[in-house]
């Protein structure tokens, strides 16, 4: 099992780590600050530094259960058990995935219908809606979309258990998304406050600490994707 660090800090760059597992060109640690691909966000790609050797870190990718996470290096590339490692991220395309995936947050707190799909890139990012055609004005959108980012509410993180949520029904109501019952510990992401809220859903991915931190936006396009089924696509502006 792999502590996930990124999901109590995602702002953390570097780390020191010893290799738990191995396999072909694959590694796990003991910890991680490598996000794995997962739920539309890419994993992360970085450097490690063994000994007196650099090495990539070409993607970072979920093991079974979610509580394992593969570092995949180059190929022909291995590390050994009990290996010590420092290693960092490619902050600057982390932090675009951060503030993208915090982005489609709002987007989707703006939008009644359910998210079918989605995917967070650098530079751009979509998500896709069980809605009707017509059922989007693009502009009043993009207008509500960049109001909320720019009054810069807060982005927090919680931890609840499946019993709690069975004991507020009234949490599921503000949620846009079910959480996944039955692992007994459901992480929620708030934008906003108890009294101000803007958003509140489980996710396990990496968000910015406050929505100012996403900058302007612009939506791309709405396309009609099938008769219920309507692809928002954001790119940074
Ligand atoms: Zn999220």
């Amino acid at each position: 099992m792999t502590a996930k660090l990124f999901l109590e800090n995602p702002y953390q760059t570097s780390i020191d780590a010893v290799v738990t597992a191995v396999s072909e060109n694959t590694v796990q640690f003991d910890k991680t600050i490598f996000y794995a691909t997962s739920g539309g966000q890419p994993g992360d790609t970085g450097m490690l530094h063994v000994a007196n050797q650099n090495i990539p870190v070409v993607t970072t990718k979920k093991g079974e259960g979610f509580e394992d996470i593969w570092h995949v290096l180059p190929e022909g590339t291995s590390l050994n058990i009990g290996d010590a490692v420092s290693g960092e991220i490619d902050w600057e395309t982390r932090h675009k995935h951060m503030r993208m995936h915090t982005c489609l947050h709002l987007l989707c707190s703006l939008v009644v219908g359910d998210v079918t799909g989605g995917s967070v890139g650098a530079d751009k990012g979509r998500l896709d809606f069980n809605l009707p055609a017509g059922a989007l004005d693009k502009d009043d959108l993009i207008a509500k979309l960049n109001a909320l980012i720019k009054a810069d509410h807060p982005v927090s993180t919680e931890w609840i258990t499946d019993a709690d949520l069975d004991a507020n029904p009234n949490l599921i109501r503000t949620m846009s998304v079910k959480p996944p019952m039955g692992s007994g510990k459901i992480r929620l992401v708030r934008i906003g406050t108890r009294e101000n809220l803007v958003d509140l859903q489980p996710c396990g991915g990496t968000h910015v600490k406050s929505t100012g931190e996403i900058g302007p936006v612009t939506i791309t396009k709405i396309e009609n994707k099938g008769a219920q089924n309507r692809r928002v696509s954001l790119a940074f502006a």
